[in-house]
């Protein structure tokens, strides 16, 4: 028998309300694909309005580049480990090159250091942020305290959840309100932890790690070590000179994995 993700309340066959409707790897998948696809559609949009104003107003265009980069890089990191990354990697070098021949792309100067914030150069060391905090996360289920034995569900599991938001929050099944879904029908639903903005958060640590659990949790920049810089550039080397970045010139300059080499 086919998965059928949604029964009409009451109907034959139909699930009782609250029940395990099985793994929720499939909807889990889903979000992921969703969020990587909303990236490439909006990185694609900015790009198409940065070819459009290069010539025309080049700061302008530069923003927009910038947009375009920044989001082809979040549907990367989204897209992580799973089929869909190759491609939003090709769509990032793809802006970034355009971005770099037509409009230029150097390097960060702060006035006393170097340090790579292009997008291209950024996604290319596969490294980001692990935020440890105590809050308390509520499950999105029966709005009761994950952690707690008064709920009873599972961050891998589904259940038969009814649609629609409700007088104690958005729609159970897909968070937002309004919302497509019916209050007489069951639908698959999965387990989101939700920090209350009313909890208390305390934050412990944050620890850099390989693959961050917030998939957008990622460097802000990489510095540069500026003596390595002026053992390459030479004697003639001046800090504060405009230096390019030629990364995302185009050739894929493969990636650093973490801890990396040094
Ligand atoms: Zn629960
Ligand atoms: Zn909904
Ligand atoms: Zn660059
Ligand atoms: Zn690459």
């Amino acid at each position: 028998m086919p998965v059928r993700d949604e029964f009409r309340m009451g109907a034959a066959g139909a699930p009782a309300e609250g029940s395990d409707a099985g793994p929720a790897k499939d909807l889990i998948d889903a979000y992921m694909t969703s969020r990587v696809l909303s990236y490439r559609r909006q990185a694609k949009r900015s790009f198409e309005d940065a070819q459009r104003l290069a010539g025309k107003d080049a700061g302008a265009a530069e923003e927009k580049a910038r947009e375009a980069l920044d989001a082809s890089a979040k549907a990367f990191w989204w897209a992580e480990d799973s089929p869909l990354e190759e491609r939003q990697h090709q769509l990032m070098h793809k802006i970034g090159k355009w971005k770099r021949k037509q409009l230029g792309c150097s390097i960060f100067f702060d006035g006393k250091g170097y340090a790579h914030r292009c997008p291209v150069v950024i996604a290319h060391k596969k490294m980001g942020f692990s935020v440890g905090f105590t809050a308390t996360r509520i499950c999105s289920i029966c709005r009761k305290d994950l952690a707690s034995d008064e709920c009873p569900h599972f961050r891998d599991r589904s259940y038969w959840i009814r649609g629609g938001a409700d007088a104690y929050g958005p729609c159970r099944v897909c968070e937002q309100d309004p919302c497509k879904h019916r209050a007489d029908t069951l639908y698959r639903a999965r387990v989101v932890a939700i920090v209350s903005a009313h909890s208390n958060m305390s934050l412990h640590e944050v620890s850099i790690v390989r693959k961050p659990a917030q998939p957008e949790a990622r460097l802000a920049e990489v510095p540069i070590d500026i003596d390595e810089l002026a053992s390459h550039l030479g004697p003639n080397f001046l800090p504060g000179v405009r230096l390019n970045c030629d990364q995302c010139l185009g050739k894929c300059p493969g990636f650093t994995e973490f801890p990396g080499e040094h």
